[in-house]
C-alpha cells in the first residue's frame, strides 16, 4: 500500500512572515492526520525558517529546485548538502517552469535526481506534456521519454524512493484539470513503464502524484483512481484551508 503524498509548491509566493504563517497554519491543520505524507516547498530563501518552524510536526519541507553538485562556482544555486543542512527532506526536480524558463534539460534533471537520492533527499520528479503534444497524440511518448531520461542510472534500491509528479503543462495554473480518466490513463502508463524498468514489485511501490489545478473540490475523484498516489499542488497550496482539505481527502 503506497502512502499518498500531498506536496504544496508555493513557487515564488509568500514573503517571510507569510511563509511562516502558512507553514504554521498547515501544521496545525494536519496535526492529527495519518496515512499521508505532507510536504511544503517555500522559496529557498525561507527554507531554513520554515523547516525550523515545522520541526517536530508531521509536515516535511521541500526545495523547489537544487543543484546536483555539493559545492562550487554555481552562482545562485543551492546544493543537496545545504538543503539537508537546513532541514529539507525533499526536492522538486524538473518542474515544467524550470524546464521552460530556466532551460533545464533532461540530462540536468537526471543529474539532480541522482544527486538528491545520494544525499537522502526525496526527489519529486516532475514530468508532463504540453497541449500541442497532447493534441498531437504524443502524451505517452513524451512522459515515457522524460521518465527514462530522469531515472537513467537510478538503481533498483533507489527507485522506490523517487516520487513522480505527472503534471500536464496545459493544466498547471490554468484552472483546467485533466479529467480523472485522462490522468489515470497516463499514470497507468507510467507505472507500466516503471515495471519495465524495475519490475512490477518496485513499480507498485513508487508514488506517482498528479499535478495541475488540483483543488479541494476535484481531489476526491483524482485520488480515487488506482494509480494516483497524491498531488503536487500549486495555487491551492497557498491557502491553509484548501491545502489541508486536499491532504485530508488523500489520507488513507
Ligand atoms: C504546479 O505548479 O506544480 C501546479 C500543479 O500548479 P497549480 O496547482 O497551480 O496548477
Amino acid at each position: 500500500m503506497r502512502t499518498p503524498v500531498v506536496a504544496g509548491n508555493w513557487k515564488m509566493n509568500k514573503d517571510q512572515s507569510g511563509s511562516l504563517e502558512l507553514a504554521r497554519g498547515v501544521a496545525a491543520g494536519v496535526r492529527d492526520m495519518r496515512g499521508v505524507d505532507i510536504v511544503v516547498a517555500p522559496v529557498s530563501l525561507y527554507l531554513a525558517g520554515v523547516a525550523s518552524a515545522l520541526k517536530g510536526t508531521n509536515v516535511a519541507v521541500s526545495a523547489q529546485n537544487m543543484h546536483w553538485a555539493e559545492h562550487g562556482a554555481y552562482t545562485g544555486e543551492n546544493s543537496p548538502t545545504m538543503l539537508q543542512d537546513v532541514g529539507c527532506g525533499y526536492a522538486i526536480i524538473g518542474h515544467s517552469e524550470r524546464r521552460e524558463y530556466f532551460f533545464e534539460t533532461d540530462e540536468m534533471v537526471n543529474q539532480k535526481v541522482r544527486s538528491a537520492l545520494s544525499h537522502d533527499l526525496t526527489p519529486i520528479l516532475c514530468i508532463g506534456e504540453t497541449l500541442e503534444e497532447r493534441e498531437a497524440g504524443k502524451t505517452i511518448s513524451k512522459v515515457d521519454f522524460q521518465v527514462r531520461a530522469a531515472l537513467s542510472g537510478v538503481s533498483h534500491d533507489d527507485a522506490p524512493k523517487v516520487v513522480i509528479a505527472y503534471e500536464p503543462i496545459w493544466a498547471i495554473g490554468t484552472g483546467r484539470t485533466a479529467t480523472p480518466e485522462q490522468a489515470q490513463e497516463v499514470h497507468a502508463q507510467i507505472r507500466k513503464l516503471l515495471g519495465e524498468l524495475y519490475g512490477p514489485g518496485i513499480a507498485q511501490q513508487i508514488r506517482v502524484l498528479y499535478g495541475g489545478s488540483v483543488k479541494a473540490d476535484n481531489i476526491a475523484e483524482l485520488i480515487s483512481q488506482t494509480d494516483i498516489d497524491g498531488a503536487l499542488v500549486g495555487g491551492a497550496s497557498l491557502s491553509v484551508e484548501s491545502f489541508v482539505a486536499i491532504a485530508r481527502a488523500c489520507a488513507r
